[in-house]
């Protein structure tokens, strides 16, 4: 059997992951545990099942199909430890015609993603274009990204990652030979701090950003950019960006993307029923953004999507 990778997600003519016309492939499954992280079905790597209630019709279908009984009347009450989503069950989202019931998660080979994303090569080539990576981290399941990422370089088309850099610094090499463009990003450059947001600390993704930068800068035709998710009250702080402002001076990196931050995510906690806390944070007002961009004076501050 052809190997798969876990996918949450192919999102096609993205404009927000790298330059052009993209087609963006999350993966699923992610070393950090980011507070704020606005894919958090794709942090665990196992499948699994989320239920829309706007939409639920409460017809039943998915109780009757439920081959271990697991749904009481609606897909609103599963009980999760007779649910076999993760070994592969799809039978109640099979049923639901209402499209209430989902499943985060889905298993792909190589040649599957590839048919998907050449459909728009066209439009890649016609734009600056490419396919990135994202996730969840992509590193995470990285035998396999890396197979999808060379079958695209063989296809001619332009790769990029976007990683949380929390990686074994081993695979640099191979990021150099499979990835065109790099979106590395910053959460905290104080370790501590770093651990109470994500779940890890931070030693190992600064070492990796000061490697992958060096072997991307040395590297004609190859492009390296870092991002920050700017999270109100967490990373702000007019202190901590002056520092992340000397720490890229210091490591010869004149560009930062800043990332604001939003809440759309929130609404996944719930429908996925996932075991985490819901931040109760205010986005940024435009006046906001305009101060904080005004921080910077040593190097160029851009705002994403
Ligand atoms: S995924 Fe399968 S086992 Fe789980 S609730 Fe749906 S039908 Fe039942
Ligand atoms: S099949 Fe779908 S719409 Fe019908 S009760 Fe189940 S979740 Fe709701």
């Amino acid at each position: 059997m052809d190997e798969t990778g876990c996918v949450t997600d192919v999102q096609k003519f993205s404009v927000h992951d790298g330059p052009g016309i993209r087609t963006t492939v999350f993966f699923k499954g992610c070393p950090l545990d980011c507070q704020w992280c606005q894919n958090p079905e794709c942090i665990s790597p196992a499948l699994q099942l989320g239920y829309r209630e706007t939409r639920c019709v409460k017809c039943g279908k998915c109780a009757v199909a439920c081959p271990e009984h697991a749904i009481k009347s609606t897909g609103k009450n599963i009980t999760d430890s007779k649910c076999k989503v993760a070994s592969g069950c799809t039978a109640c989202v099979d049923a639901c015609d209402a499209t209430a019931l989902e499943i985060a998660g889905k298993r792909m080979t190589v040649d599957d993603l590839l048919r998907v994303v050449l459909d728009d090569k066209d439009y890649y080539e016609a734009s600056g274009g490419g396919v990135t990576v994202s996730g969840g981290e992509p590193t995470y399941q990285w035998p396999f990204v890396k197979k999808f990422l060379l079958a695209c370089k063989v296809k001619g088309i332009s790769t990029a990652m976007e990683t949380c850099g929390f990686f074994n610094p081993a695979i640099i090499d191979d990021l150099v030979n499979t990835c065109d463009i790099i979106l590395f990003d910053l959460k905290h450059l104080d370790s501590a701090e770093h651990r109470k947001l994500t779940g890890q600390p931070n030693e190992t993704i600064l070492s990796n950003l000061k490697l992958v930068h060096k072997r991307f800068s040395a590297t004609p035709g190859k492009k390296f950019s870092v991002r920050m998710p700017l999270v109100p009250g967490l990373n702000d702080a007019y202190e901590h960006l002056l520092a992340v402002e000397n720490f890229l001076v210091k490591t010869g990196i004149k560009d930062l993307v800043l990332l604001p931050y939003h809440s759309l995510y929130l609404q996944k906690i719930d429908e996925f029923k996932l075991k985490r806390k819901k931040l109760s944070i205010k986005p940024h007002s435009r006046e906001d953004l305009d101060r904080i961009g005004k921080y910077f004076t040593k190097i160029s501050v851009t705002f994403g999507g």
